[in-house]
């Protein structure tokens, strides 16, 4: 059956950089959500009665060449020479509309040589929840892999308890990640990192073929777009949750949203998984994890960057050395926006410093916050418990502002489409995916998924969605048991 022009590229490198592997049959695939405007986007034309079978695995669309890729990782800081795909399989590439080649995976698809004990599937809960924070954050404007479809296969999987299986189509620029160089790096295999870095520098970073030394400005291009995408992440709250070498992106997206969460109240130091118990991937931390992973995709590259080591590591640190100004930049340009200002001043890191310090001492939303501040007529005030701290700070801010020019309701407005009034609160994923895994109770969440497409835009209607989550006597805990 053919829904699209595949043009399978990963497919065409040397036999070890993946498995060939056909996804599972599964029992009775039902489609429980199809993205229909990403479809158009992708050039897929899938007609509604196929998509089940299609999204399930049970029908191989013409042209698709499925694979498992392979990789490595560092995962919790130790390396695991052989990761891999062992529970998604790539189906092939398609040229979307804008002549971006894009990845189509189906996740949950079975087993396949990188299983090891795993059982190649993933339940419904997760499925769910992919889905929900990858589109979420598309709406957001954070680069991410995207959600095509969801199908429930009518088997069960079991993890601490039997629970409905479920396959994800994800979409994403392509599955490339530092774990993938670090496979070839392990083995010493140097022929497969060239042939790796100049196919990623075709579909990637093509502008960095007539560089110079292209492998280098490769190195920092990734660096750019990683220190780009982790200061998103935390303009908006966002906690990755484990940000493993495996889990990191060579095109610079957002990739597999397992433990990931959203803070609540601001505290720099919020951990939701109950795997990180050291606090590895917190919500600050995050910078220095990314500075960290690239260091380890950097160490990959050092045969190609310069045929003298100690050039190579002296070129190569220079680079990663840039990523914590390139981070600072882009974090500070964010937090611009957010508080409303036009240009750039010297005390504007110790403006927003100031205010992140009161934030956390008064446990504030920090959602709430920047939505109720962006608002030409409401404040902030009383979402500090200490409402004289907020007081002392909007002076200061006041004070920055007469620098400005623009009017404070063309100021509001702009504030406005970066300071998200939905974000996916935790409480209401949580409700959302009970409700789907145990009553087969669909409805909740299409209606939060529909919230969440429209992020800046107020919701009268949907209140309650943008509130914060009741007081608890428990943190929240997210776990990778997908
Ligand atoms: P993740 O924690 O999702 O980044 O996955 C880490 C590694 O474990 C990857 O190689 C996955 O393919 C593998 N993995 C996770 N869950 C399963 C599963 N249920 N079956 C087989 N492999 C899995
Ligand atoms: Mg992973």
């Amino acid at each position: 059956m053919k829904i699209g022009d595949f043009s399978n590229s990963f497919a065409q490198l040397p036999e070890r950089f993946f498995v060939r592997q056909a996804p599972a049959i599964v029992a009775q695939p039902e489609l429980v959500i199809f993205n229909e405007k990403l479809a158009q986007e992708l050039g897929l034309d899938i007609a509604a009665v196929g998509a089940a079978a299609i999204f399930a695995g049970n029908t191989l669309p013409a042209g698709a060449d499925p694979i498992a890729m392979a990789y490595a990782g560092h995962q919790f800081g130790n390396f695991v020479p052989q990761l891999g795909d062992g529970r998604a399989i790539l189906l092939g590439e398609v040229i979307d509309q804008t002549g971006t080649r894009r990845d189509i995976q189906l996740k949950g698809a079975g087993r396949t040589a990188f299983s090891r004990g795993g059982d190649g599937r993933a339940a419904l809960g997760p499925v769910l929840r992919e889905y929900l924070l990858s589109e979420a954050m598309h709406a957001l404007g954070v680069p991410t892999t995207r959600a095509l479809a969801a199908v429930t296969t009518g088997e069960m999987v079991f993890r601490d308890r039997a629970l409905p299986g479920a396959v994800l189509t994800r979409i994403a620029a392509s599955n490339i990640r530092v774990g993938t160089f670090q496979y070839f790096a392990a083995r010493g295999d140097e022929d497969a990192i060239k042939t790796l870095a100049d196919y990623v520098i075709e579909r990637h970073y093509p502008a960095l073929r007539d560089e110079a030394n292209p492998y280098l400005a490769l190195l920092a291009a990734v660096v750019d777009r990683q220190a780009a995408l982790i200061a998103q992440w935390l303009n908006i709250g966002f906690i990755h949750g484990v940000m493993n070498t495996d889990n990191m992106t060579i095109s610079g997206e957002t990739i597999d949203f397992g433990p990931c969460a959203f803070m609540d109240a601001y505290d720099a130091g919020t951990v939701f998984s109950s795997i990180d118990q050291y606090g590895r991937y917190a919500y600050a931390q995050q910078p220095h994890i990314a500075q960290w992973n690239l260091t380890r995709l950097a160490e990959t590259l050092l045969g190609l960057i310069d045929p003298d080591e100690k050039q190579s590591i002296a070129r190569a640190s220079e680079v990663l050395d840039g990523f914590a100004g390139r981070f600072e930049h882009y974090w500070l340009a964010g937090m611009r926006q957010k508080l409303g200002l036009l240009t750039t001043q010297d005390g504007d890191r110790a403006l927003v410093l100031n205010l992140l310090k009161i934030m956390q001492e008064n446990t504030v939303d920090f959602t709430l916050f920047f939505r109720q501040f962006s608002a030409a007529d409401a404040t902030p005030r009383g979402l500090f418990s200490n409402p004289e701290a907020f007081d002392q700070w909007a002076e200061t801010w006041h004070e920055r502002l007469r620098g400005e020019a623009r009017d404070p309701a063309a100021r509001a407005f702009a504030m406005r489409q970066v300071n998200p009034a939905f974000i996916p609160r935790n409480h209401l994923v949580e409700q959302t995916l009970a409700a789907a895994v145990d009553h087969a109770d669909f409805q909740p969440f299409h209606d939060l998924l529909s919230v969440l497409q429209n992020p800046f835009e107020d919701q009268p209607a949907r209140a309650r969605y943008a509130a914060a989550p009741p007081p608890s006597d428990t943190a929240y805990r997210t776990f990778c048991g997908t």
